[in-house]
């Protein structure tokens, strides 16, 4: 690390929580800290100190067109001209719901928050208002956001630190929660016929991204779909970070699985804060102000940020799009899986339109319990050194990493040189 991130760590330390706002970016579990960002361009983050690197965090996911689009900057600008938030409501709404719809195909009608937080906190809170009841199931793993619902058995960061649940959740909220292992279709269905009738919704990364890289195994999709239709409960599936990014459609798209409701975050507010949640018309008739359950924001729908989304998923809905994304992503696995076997070391590489995992186990990843089988500590010297050779990659293994428009073909060569040199090192 440079002096001046250094030097603006310890400020920060001083004066935010751990100098960070979001817990997994202050590195801690891969034993370095944290580069502070000046700005990114393209395929690439530079740092206070100026050095550039390439960037597969792309925010954590917003950044499917690579970071600073010039014509996602050229509405900003024009935005920004006639006024920042109004708190009444605008045509950008309707132009963003409008594509969301035509996109999402699942989704008739659609509200948009600030965060995936909020939108999949609001997306139970329906659920649970529309069947009249408390329990959500969700997955070891997946991370749903910080609501006090989804604090059990969490991914991302909650996964990072090891941490079980958190302190300032009350026992009454959680023992709402059932977390059940992904992938898992006995366990689901056992549950569901135990207590299907108490069940309000089943909540799942449809594509778990928050416990490494995980794709849904053998119609576990599916059967989510057929137990919770069974048992008058509600299947969400989240896509806050899958939709608009493993597919145009979202993962809902690729496996052919239509949920009640679905929520949105990341890509569609195009480096902006901006969620959604929308599904079955019925159901979100239920959302204030039409009906009783009630959900607010004073800066939802925000100008600024429904400008952002709007010119985002114009340009991936531009034909050809997912295609050339998804064959560059496609190459990138497959180099970064080629390092790892040539230096002999065991690992697991999977990939989904513009989204990817390697993690450092030879068995075949289908739950958090078989993520932790991964090396963590040579996880952790591989981001070292990856960061070294220029590389920016999700500073934890529990997390996915993302490829952006922007990335050329050159990049992706000099992802998977580095990545060769790195791993031959470390397996030595
Ligand atoms: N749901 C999923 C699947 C996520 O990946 C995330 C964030 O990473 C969230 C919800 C929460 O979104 P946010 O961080 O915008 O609150």
């Amino acid at each position: 690390m440079g002096t001046k991130s250094k030097a603006l760590f310890d400020r920060a330390q001083a004066v935010i929580p751990g100098g960070v706002n979001s817990p997994v970016r202050a590195c801690k579990s891969v034993g370095c800290d944290p580069l502070f960002i000046e700005r990114a361009k393209g395929a690439n983050v530079y740092d206070a100190d100026g050095n550039g690197y390439l960037d597969y965090v792309g925010s954590w996911g917003p950044m499917i067109l690579g970071h600073a689009p010039e014509r996602v900057n050229a509405v900003l600008r024009d935005a920004i001209e006639k006024g920042t938030s109004f708190g009444a409501p605008t045509e950008l709404e309707i132009d963003l719901a409008e594509l969301v719809i035509d996109t999402v195909k699942s989704v008739d009608v659609v509200r948009m928050v600030n965060s995936g937080t909020e939108a999949t906190m609001s997306a139970i809170r329906l659920a649970r208002g529309f069947t009249g009841r408390d329990i959500v199931i969700k997955f070891d793993g997946c991370y749903h956001g910080h609501a006090d619902s989804f604090l059990v058995a969490a991914g991302s960061g909650v996964a990072t630190f090891n941490i079980a649940g958190s302190p300032g959740v009350p026992d009454d909220t959680i023992k709402h929660t059932l977390s059940i292992p992904y992938n898992d279709i006995e366990k689901v269905r056992e549950v569901m016929t135990k207590m299907g009738d108490k069940v309000a919704c089943i909540i799942v990364e449809p594509i778990a991204g928050n416990m490494g890289f995980i794709k849904p195994k053998n119609d576990f999709l599916k059967v989510l779909r057929e137990e919770t239709e069974k048992h008058g409960a509600l299947l969400i599936l989240d896509e806050v970070m899958t939709g608009f990014r493993v597919a145009l459609g979202g993962a809902q798209e690729l496996f052919g699985v239509t949920p009640d409701l679905t929520t949105m975050g990341k890509v569609i507010g195009g480096g902006l804060p901006v969620g959604a949640y929308g599904g079955r018309a019925d159901i979100m008739a239920q959302i204030s102000p039409c009906g009783p359950v009630y959900q607010a924001g004073t800066l939802s729908g925000n100008p600024l940020a429904m400008a952002a989304g709007i010119e985002t998923l114009k340009a991936i809905r531009e034909p050809g799009f997912y295609e050339a994304l998804t064959e560059k992503t496609t190459r990138l696995v497959n180099g970064l899986a080629g390092a790892a076997g040539k230096a002999g070391i065991p690992h697991t590489a999977d990939t989904a339109g513009s989204m990817f995992g390697l993690y450092f186990t030879g068995m075949d990843v289908a739950n958090f319990e078989d993520a932790k089988t991964s090396n963590l500590d040579l996880f952790s010297a591989y981001y070292r050194r990856m960061l070294e050779e220029g590389v920016y990659l999700a500073p934890s293994q529990f997390e996915a990493g993302f490829v952006s428009a922007a990335h050329t073909d050159e990049d992706i060569d000099a992802t998977i040189a580095a990545a060769t040199k790195v791993l031959a090192e470390l397996a030595r």
